[in-house]
């Protein structure tokens, strides 16, 4: 590394050039405001880094509440202005009133949406990201990132039983994921029915009644529409699938199934292996949103629910929920990269540089992005670091404690359990209990920092839902809530 050289130098005055001596070149003048912004602060580094150990060493941290619009609007007021301010005081500021109005997803007492668990190596290691400006777009500028992140999806591909030719990058999220390999599967529909001569169609995607709301979005961008396969208990099957296709006129749009390993509201896992088979039949894309319960393959007791996913052609897995990594990483992988690269590679001149070696992967070409954060080094140092087999407890260690919750709820005169859980969601009724009781005891929860949970609805009826992933999660957390519930 070279060493700082910020702030030396001639910087003033006009420097003539002795080979050109009748041109006088003026040199910019020295921005010292400018330049302070650069240079290494050991104070401030110490406010900072002394935070963020206090941070990383809260184990139970506390859920945290929802913010005031005009008590924030009052703090914030004026704070940035044309001058500097001390660090200090603007971090107090993130201390004392912001950080308190974000809800803390990786508590283990978080029991909504799906939780975060980031381990304490990803963490960490996505500081390293920050601080060494870690890019992950091109073999040509990043080949060492390039390889960790590799290495990363390699496992994921893996547990995932596909072939070594298989390869993906890490997007942002499950729904930047689900985007891009829907474009992959329209347009290679799109190539493969140029290439025919048959003409121009609206293609359609086969999908549940429970496919996540981030695929019809997806499908509204790409301009392609759903077709619905009902399902009699929210899980897609081999025959719901059929049953749907028989008689139905427009089966000949369809280009792709989209089958969901883990549903988010409930933790289903469709018929992997029978939407796979009449992918297959018919010659269309096989995408599965893997996005919360991918990670769930992690448990041997488990593996055999997602028998078939080793068949589809594109899968997202969220490092960032199940994976135990820090926002925002999702896995995409693709079966057969080379498909996703001729439909997202940017051509502009300035790029040609980096596609010159056809060998070389670029992960910014695999999805819709360019300019991309290293952000799958994370998972990747964490996995190397822990070793697969504490992932494979720490999955199992969830699937226990919904269990422990589904038998105390079995156990209770007032609840009733909806589902048997496949994986670590746990729907329940609160006998007698209206939508706005279950609102009130959502907010009672969280005003004590019992824990955060929130409502849901099944086969619309408003119940309970709760989500257990995070390590940490006691069963005294969860008496502590359930007894809430008496
Ligand atoms: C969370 C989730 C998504 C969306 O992922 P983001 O990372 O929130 O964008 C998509 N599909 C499923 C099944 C999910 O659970």
């Amino acid at each position: 590394m070279p060493t700082v050289c910020f702030g030396h130098g001639e910087r003033k005055g006009h420097h003539v050039s002795a080979e050109v001596t009748n041109l006088v070149v003026p040199v910019p003048a020295f921005p010292p405001r400018a330049n302070r912004m650069h240079v290494f602060d050991s104070e401030m580094t110490e406010l900072m880094t002394d935070y963020v150990k206090e941070r990383l060493a809260m184990a139970d941290t506390s859920v945290d509440g929802l913010g005031d619009r005009r008590q924030l609007e009052g703090v914030m007021a004026g704070l940035i202005g044309d001058g500097p301010r001390p660090a200090k005081e603007v971090l107090d500021i993130y201390v004392d009133h912001l950080a308190e109005t974000v809800l803390s997803s990786d508590s283990p007492r978080f029991f909504a949406f799906i939780p975060a668990a980031p381990t304490k190596a990803a963490l960490l290691f996505d500081m390293v990201v920050s601080a060494a400006s870690l890019q992950g777009c091109s073999w040509l500028e990043a080949a060492g990132a390039v390889m960790a992140e590799n290495q990363a999806l390699r496992v994921l591909a893996d547990v995932a039983g596909l072939p070594e030719s298989a390869g993906g990058v890490f997007v942002s999220g499950g729904s930047a994921g689900n985007l891009s390999a829907l474009v992959v599967a329209r347009d290679t529909a799109r190539y493969r029915r140029i290439e025919a001569g048959l003409p121009e169609l609206r293609m359609r995607v086969l999908v549940s009644d429970q496919v996540h709301s981030s695929i019809k979005s997806a499908l509204n961008i790409v301009s392609m529409d759903a077709l619905v396969v009902s399902t009699l208990d929210g899980r897609m099957t081999e025959a719901n699938i059929r049953a749907a296709l028989a008689g139905n006129p427009d089966v000949g749009e369809v280009v792709a199934i989209v089958a969901t390993a883990g549903t988010t509201n409930a933790g289903i896992i469709d018929d992997l292996a029978g939407a796979a088979q009449v992918a297959k039949e018919h010659d269309w894309w096989f995408h599965v949103d893997g996005a919360y319960g991918g990670a769930g393959m992690l448990s041997k007791q488990l593996r055999h629910r997602y028998d078939g996913i080793e068949l589809a052609d594109s899968i997202v897995m969220d490092p960032h929920k199940w994976w135990f990594a820090p926002f925002d990483s999702a896995a995409l992988i693709y079966r057969q990269p080379r498909l996703a690269k001729a439909v997202h590679t940017q051509n502009a001149s300035y790029l040609d540089v980096i596609h010159e070696d056809e060998d070389d992967f670029n992960p910014s070409d695999l999805a819709y992005h360019l300019t991309r954060r290293a952000r799958g080094m994370a998972l990747w140092f964490s996995l190397a670091v822990n070793g697969l087999d504490a992932y494979r407890d720490a999955v199992d260690y969830s699937l226990a404690m919904t269990k422990y919750a589904v038998e105390l709820i079995r156990a209770s005169e007032q609840l009733e359990l909806l589902r048997e859980p496949d994986l670590s969601v746990v729907l329940f009724r609160r006998l007698g209990w209206t939508h706005a009781d279950y609102e009130a005891w959502g907010h009672r929860l969280l005003r004590d920092q019992t824990a955060f949970v929130t409502h849901s609805s099944w086969r619309g009826e408003t119940i309970g839902r709760l989500v257990f992933l995070h390590p940490g999660t006691t069963t005294a957390m969860v008496d502590e809530v359930l007894a809430t519930l008496q």
